[in-house]
């Protein structure tokens, strides 16, 4: 029987700028691509529901375009190590290839899984390929992990990004004999129940997909970026988050593609090459801080005095706040799998500190919920937002619902949008229907704790209660030595 390498593919559902698949390619052997399906790895991060959407449609996707270099993506259920040893025993495999993940509790395992497979004389390789830089690579002057975005994103101008690796994925050689393969629909990614209909209208999870949202970035939005990018009604920003996720799309393709279109005035391509400088900052921070995800970065929230309250959070997770900005955004998530970041900082806000909702469980929201939920920046944004993370917004810094609907929604296309009971309402009361004149929400079909709510916290009073826990947990602090 002739010998085989293996490319176990995770979260780099592409062919395109695939370190693991090119490496394997230069072997000039048949080539076995892998998926393993192995949720319980993940500790308490296993996918969630989107995720787990989006997921049934990348490897589809993946499949397809193997396939037309005449090979079929193989699934196996997990233990990984077991689907990983029993594909290669059976297919004589020399060699296994991937591309690393950084999340602790994957780093862990696959250092497991290489040295076992080595131990059974199968050789392993991995590579670099859903970061710009890998976390333990960028170290400040005093070789300690960057706490602070600024000098991180200065440092990181200094690196030259490497191309993307070229794929010569017309060398592929199938597999002298198929490998035995789980269905994808026997994985159970898709939902039980269809919740899932309007997600199809607004994605295209597939390798096509990816291509489209770069080029249609590339070609139009980015020049604009600057300007449009924090304003939720627009389609000002990229949309990228999930292909970056799941590997659809590299981090070096994209930085490559947008960095042609950098202007010497520094307009959209900068501003934009800095946000997903964010994402390979989020990485460095969960690398150097693994225990970030449940725990908050700045010690001195270990004993926050949250007041959990279920019936806050389901008015929270449920859109139904009666302040309409944070409504909006929870509503676009449950729609579409996806929240602007703007909303993503105003939502995350208002249930930490209006609401005094422990970031944790919004986080495990976001996870459940988001197409691109991604640990490392899901982490990084709810700690940022509570003030506990690295360059945390000061707790004191509490965001207005009203104030920042007014400034970023001026005229509420993005509430009308996700809120049609307010769709008829002045663009004046918009962000504060509670101040409207009787006769203005009369005429705009709204009534207040009919068929919107009324607020569910007044927004001084949520904000003082706010201010006060941060007094307290202050106090508590052991004195500084
Ligand atoms: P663009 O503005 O077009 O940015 C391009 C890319 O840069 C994004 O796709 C993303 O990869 C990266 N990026 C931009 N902003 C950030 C940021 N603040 N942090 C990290 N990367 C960034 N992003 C996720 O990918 N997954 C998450 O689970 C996630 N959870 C978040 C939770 C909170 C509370 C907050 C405040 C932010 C979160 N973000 C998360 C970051 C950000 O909101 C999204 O990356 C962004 O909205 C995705 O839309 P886009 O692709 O159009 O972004």
């Amino acid at each position: 029987m002739s010998e085989h390498v293996l490319v176990w593919f995770r979260q780099d559902l592409r062919l395109e700028d695939n370190p693991a698949l090119a490496a394997a390619l230069q072997t000039g052997k048949p080539v076995i691509p892998l998926y393993v399906h192995a949720p319980d790895e993940e500790g308490a991060w296993a996918p969630g529901g989107a995720s787990r959407w989006w997921l049934h449609h990348a490897l589809e996707s993946l499949d397809s375009a193997l396939q037309e270099h005449g090979l079929r993506l193989v699934l196996r259920n997990g233990p990984s190590l077991d689907a990983l040893l029993d594909v290669c025993r059976a297919h004589q495999v020399s060699e296994v290839f991937w591309n690393r993940r950084y999340e602790p509790l994957i780093t862990a395992r696959d250092a497991r899984i290489k040295s076992r497979l080595r131990s059974n004389d199968i050789g392993v390789e991995s590579f670099s390929a859903s970061l710009l830089f890998e976390p333990h690579t960028i170290l400040n002057r005093s070789g300690k992990p960057f706490r602070v975005f600024t000098p991180f994103w200065k440092h990181l101008r200094t690196v030259p990004v490497e191309s993307p690796v070229p794929v010569a994925a017309a060398r592929l050689i199938a597999p002298v004999k198929a490998p035995q393969s789980e269905t994808l629909q026997s994985l159970g990614l898709l939902p039980q129940k269809p919740w899932d209909k309007d997600f199809y209208e607004n994605w295209q999870p597939s390798l096509e997909g990816a291509r489209t949202a770069l080029n249609t970035f590339v070609g139009k939005r980015v020049n604009r970026y600057k300007d449009r990018r924090d304003l939720p009604g627009v389609e000002g920003t990229s949309r990228f988050s999930p292909y970056l996720h799941f590997g659809q799309l590299g981090p070096r393709q994209v930085w490559q593609a947008v960095q042609q279109t950098e202007s010497p005035d520094g307009a959209g391509a900068y501003t934009f090459l800095s946000e997903i400088a964010w994402r390979e900052y989020a990485y460095h921070l969960i690398w150097h801080f693994p225990e970030t995800p449940e725990r908050a970065l700045s010690g001195t929230y270990a004993n926050f005095p949250w007041e959990p309250d279920a019936d806050y959070l389901r008015a929270w997770q449920t859109g139904q706040t009666g302040y309409p900005i944070v409504d909006a955004g929870m509503r676009q998530l449950w729609q579409t799998g996806w929240m602007h970041n703007r909303v993503r900082m105003i939502v995350a806000s208002f249930l930490v500190k209006h609401l005094l909702q422990p970031w944790q469980d919004g986080a495990r929201w976001f996870w459940d919920t988001l197409v691109d939920a991604d640990l490392a920046s899901n982490t990084m944004g709810w700690q940022w937002s509570a003030g506990c993370g690295a360059d945390a917004a000061p707790y004191f810094r509490i965001f207005s619902p009203m104030l920042q609907g007014a400034k970023f929604d001026p005229d509420g296309d993005y509430v009308r949008m996700y809120v049609p009971e307010l769709a008829r309402m002045p663009s004046k009361y918009i962000h504060k229907p509670w101040e409207a004149p009787a006769d203005v929400l009369k005429k705009a079909g709204v009534k207040l704790g009919g068929n919107y709510p009324k607020p569910v916290i007044d927004h001084k009073a949520g904000r003082e209660r706010a201010l006060s826990a941060l007094a307290l947990n202050r106090e508590q602090q052991p004195p500084a030595e």
